[in-house]
């Protein structure tokens, strides 16, 4: 299932003026990031190209004051090339709806855009890339939070803390924190939705997803307030 991201035409907040001291025409920063889209297509800066099918490049308009950041992408996500495509994908998109998000435009993304994994069987395990497979593509990413500029960013998991963060936060500690990142906009630290999956138990699985739910309400409530702050 392809998650439903929002058209520009579909919006139901208005976005205030840009901050940028050098605001750049909304249809030159879409072209940046189609640009840049184009180029990952081939990208060998690490190895993890050699083993997936595609690249899974970030998606959703540059319209948009969120960005969601996850891990990498997962087997389904690998077939199909669109990020949160899969099992995790329904759990995120869910929490989103249940958060109030749903028809809020939205910039989702991973922090590694090739599929690492190793095989179990006939299945393809996802596998954590590696610091300098992380490094290697936080090239992408930056080019997408440049062009996307969102006012929000979500870290989904340690990988997307790490890639945003660096080596110190940690999701068992700072969770639900909004932490300042060198990228600019600060970021709200929660679970990857994959971790809401992996839990058999029901009333403990609801329960994380519950605890997710909560954290991304926190995002709208920062939307919320960056809007008010921007119109007074
Ligand atoms: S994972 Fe990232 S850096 Fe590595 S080959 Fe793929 S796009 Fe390039």
């Amino acid at each position: 299932m392809r998650l439903a991201l929002p058209e520009p035409a579909m919006a139901k907040r208005t976005r205030p003026k840009p901050t940028n001291p050098l605001p750049l025409a909304r249809s030159t920063l879409q072209r940046q990031l189609e640009r840049l889209r184009d180029e990952a297509r081939t990208c060998q800066r690490c190895d993890l190209w050699r083993h997936s099918t595609q690249t899974v490049f970030g998606e959703g308009s540059v319209d948009t004051d969120l960005m969601l950041v996850g891990e990498q992408p997962g087997d389904a996500e690998d077939i199909q090339g669109h990020p949160f495509v899969g099992p995790a994908g329904r759990i995120l998109l869910e929490a989103l709806t249940q958060a109030g998000l749903a028809d809020t435009h939205y910039y989702l993304t991973n922090a590694v855009k090739h599929f690492k994994w190793e095989p179990r069987g006939k299945r393809r395990i996802h596998v954590r890339p590696t610091t300098s497979e992380l490094l290697a593509c936080s090239h992408w990413l930056e080019g997408e939070i440049a062009a996307v500029r969102p006012r929000v960013l979500v870290a989904l998991g340690a990988t997307a803390v790490r890639a945003l963060l660096g080596p110190g936060p940690r999701v068992t500690k700072d969770r639900g924190q909004w932490l300042p990142s060198a990228f600019g906009p600060p970021v709200l630290v929660t679970v990857h939705p994959s971790s809401v999956l992996r839990i058999a138990d029901r009333e403990e699985r609801h329960a994380a997803l519950t605890a997710l739910v909560a954290d991304l309400r926190q995002v709208v409530r920062r939307l919320e307030s960056l809007d008010r702050r921007a119109t007074s």
